[in-house]
Formats: C-alpha cells, sequence, structure tokens
C-alpha cells in the first residue's frame, strides 16, 4: 500500500508553568494513504492539532515515530519536509499583495522569476483569485483570505497538505460552500490532505476517512459509513451525531442470535458475531433516524415479526425543520430519542405530548460497543 504519512506509537509529552506534564498524544499508530482525504477528529483539546503540528514538523514527538511517504522525519525540520500546513487564521502577510503573498514561499526558495510566476498564476486559477492578485488581504473578504492560503500552500506543490480548523472562521453558508471546493480541489489535484476539525458534520461530508480522538488517544479509524454506522465505542457515538445508548443483560444465546433484557424490562433481540456469553452486560446504540414511531392505535404499523416494538408514552417533541426530533419515554429511568423526517409524516400534528405511542426498533439498527 501506498502510505503518505505513518504515525508509529506517537506520543507528546507537554511541561507545564508548574513542571506538571501533560500528555497531549497518547501513543497514537495512524496510516494515512496517499491521496486520500483524511480528518481528525474530535472536541477541543483532545490532541488532534498537536498531531497535525507533529508532523508537520513544529512539534517534536516526545516518542514514537513519522514518515512522511517512508520517509523519516526525526531529524527534519518543518521547512525540509514535503509538507505545507493551511491554518484557520490565514497567516497572510498584510503589506503584500495576494500575489506577493503567494510567491513568497518560492522567493524564500530561490526559484527563477519565470517559474514563480507561472505557478502563482496557476495556484492562484486554481482558487479562483486570479482578478484579486493586485489587492491586499483586507480588502478581501474572510472566504477569499482563505483562498489565498489555500494558494499559498498549493503553490509549493508539497506531497501532503495539512489543514488546522481551516474553515473555523467563517460564516455557515461559505463554510459549505468552501467544503465542496476543497474536496473537488483534493479530488483534482490528487494531494493527500490531513484536516483536522472538531465539527463532525465537516469530516462526514469531506473524508474518505476519519480518525476520531479524545484525551490524546485515536480512538477510531473509518470511512464516514463505518464511523457512523458501526461506532466502536460511546464516545464516537455520541460524537458523530445524536444516539441513543442503552444497556442491558444477555438472557439468551442462540447461536449468532441474542435476547437482550433492557432496563430489565424491555425485550430486544440480535444477531451479531460479537462474542457474548449469558448474563453480560452489555452497551447498545441506536440511532434517533433508525427507529419507527406509531400512534398506539394506528393500524399502520410494521408485521415484520423481527422489528421490536415497544410501548412509550410520548414527553417532548421538538421540530426541527428538516425532521421533528421526539422523546419516548419507555420506562421509569429510560426515554428514546426518534427522528423522524418531516416529509414522511402525514400530518405533523399526528403525535401529542402524552399520548401513547408504540416504538419499533429493528434489530439491524442495534450495534453493541465498547463503552
Ligand atoms: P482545539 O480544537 O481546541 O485546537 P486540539 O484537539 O487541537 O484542540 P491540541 O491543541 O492538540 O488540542 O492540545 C491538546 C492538549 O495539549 C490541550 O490540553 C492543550 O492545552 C495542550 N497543549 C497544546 N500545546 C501545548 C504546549 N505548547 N504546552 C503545554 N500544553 C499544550
Amino acid at each position: 500500500m501506498n502510505l503518505a504519512v505513518e504515525l508509529l506509537n506517537v506520543s507528546k509529552l507537554f511541561k507545564g508553568l508548574n513542571s506538571k506534564e501533560f500528555l497531549a498524544v497518547n501513543q497514537v499508530n495512524l496510516e494515512i494513504k496517499t491521496g486520500e482525504f483524511f480528518s481528525l477528529l474530535g472536541p477541543s483539546g483532545c490532541g488532534k492539532t498537536t498531531t497535525l503540528r507533529m508532523i508537520a514538523g513544529f512539534e517534536l514527538p516526545t516518542s514514537g515515530e513519522i514518515l512522511i511517504h517512508q520517509e523519516p522525519m526525526k531529524n527534519r525540520p518543518p521547512f525540509h519536509r514535503p509538507v505545507n500546513t493551511v491554518f484557520q487564521n490565514y497567516a497572510l502577510f498584510p503589506h503584500l499583495t495576494i500575489a506577493e503573498n503567494v510567491a513568497f514561499g518560492l522567493e524564500m526558495e530561490n526559484l527563477p522569476r519565470p517559474q514563480i510566476k507561472s505557478r502563482v498564476a496557476d495556484a492562484l486559477s486554481l482558487v479562483k483569485l486570479t482578478d484579486f492578485q493586485t489587492r491586499y488581504p483586507r480588502q478581501l473578504s474572510g472566504g477569499q483570505q482563505q483562498r489565498v492560503a489555500l494558494a499559498r500552500a498549493l503553490v509549493k506543490q508539497p506531497k501532503v497538505l495539512l489543514f488546522d480548523e481551516p474553515l473555523g472562521a467563517l460564516d455557515l453558508k461559505l463554510r459549505k460552500e468552501m467544503q465542496l471546493e476543497l474536496k473537488k480541489m483534493q479530488k483534482q489535484l490528487g494531494i493527500t490532505f490531513v484536516y483536522v476539525t472538531h465539527d463532525q458534520e465537516e469530516a462526514l461530508t469531506l473524508s474518505d476517512r476519519i480518525g476520531v480522538m479524545n484525551h490524546g488517544e485515536l480512538l477510531q479509524v473509518g470511512t464516514p459509513l463505518e464511523i457512523y454506522e458501526y461506532p466502536k465505542t460511546k464516545f464516537v457515538a455520541d460524537f458523530i451525531g445524536e444516539t441513543n445508548v442503552l444497556t442491558g443483560r444477555v438472557t439468551q444465546i442462540k447461536g449468532q442470535e441474542i435476547t437482550i433484557l433492557v432496563d430489565e424490562q424491555l425485550t430486544l433481540h440480535l444477531t451479531t458475531s460479537q462474542p457474548v456469553i449469558e448474563g453480560q452486560i452489555i452497551n447498545l446504540v441506536i440511532r434517533p433516524e433508525k427507529i419507527t414511531l406509531y400512534p398506539n392505535h394506528s393500524q399502520n404499523q410494521t408485521n415484520d415479526p423481527n422489528i421490536e416494538t415497544w410501548k412509550g408514552i410520548l414527553e417532548e417533541s421538538i421540530y426541527l425543520g428538516t425532521d421533528t426530533r421526539y422523546n419516548v419515554r419507555l420506562t421509569d429511568k429510560m426515554v428514546i430519542m426518534i427522528r423522524i423526517q418531516n416529509c414522511h409524516q402525514d400530518d405533523l400534528q399526528r403525535f401529542t405530548i402524552g399520548q401513547q405511542v408504540n416504538v419499533a426498533i429493528p434489530p439491524n439498527s442495534i450495534r453493541i460497543i465498547e463503552y
């Protein structure tokens, strides 16, 4: 396999002001493939920026090794690594024009003038800023400044481009537009992108694969579909979208078919290849949009015997535009969350608070997780 970036058991220990040590990155092992759009996703302080800065060479690992295109980076300063970084704050020079900003890195390399000119023109054309090249950064919008920062990184023709929350300062609409442009550009150029974000939707939209981090650890790596549909832990399930986490006891096992008693009252049947034993307490996640809700008296219920139906009382309904979120109380201790697209509801007024409802859970939507 052609790997662009490899992290082998990489840790980073910071020494704080009071000489207390802080493990920002904890034994991370990661392989990023050439040409891949890879996102590091996690909450603030989880160590994603530190990981990116170690790949760039701005920070050195306390232990472990980083390889870029099979070459160890141990003694290579940032400017001798085949990578470039695009920062959230753009870091443009205010006194230089857009073209001069983009040319800066090439001038530092003392490249011949005609070559600089043609590479700057190509980079500006790629980010659609040819007409803005004589302006100064303050004369551009946030989105345009971000494009200049991108052009400045692209002009160096790096093998790997590193992004640290590059769209964080943009408003939602512009951010969505830039996301599409970035993705298109990445596919067109075939450059490996390593992208740091705390925005789960952004990571799902852009990435070929995502690595989810928390407390310095890399918890799970997978495609957006794998991470969303098959989260391994409660943290990953919770961080990527809304989820229900249920705890139950395995009461019966017949081959791969298991029966689980949730909250000592509700029965669930599911098929799993994961090894479980009778009496074991397990945690399950179910995405709210996989569950269906029926009025208690409705004829329009599923006849599929595999679909578990539980009775409950509708406690809350929140209209969210494209869909509605319902909270249904199933037991004294348990409330389940359900999301239904509004276009799938015959009548938005169909459910009323306090009403008895049936909650239908397809077994293939239930995942067993580590806590
Ligand atoms: P954010 O999204 O807020 O940028 P992050 O996931 O990128 O967060 P990092 O910036 O990698 O997190 O920081 C990880 C942890 O390491 C944080 O608790 C941070 O305070 C700490 N840290 C980062 N840089 C240093 C430093 N130079 N000295 C001491 N501690 C640091």
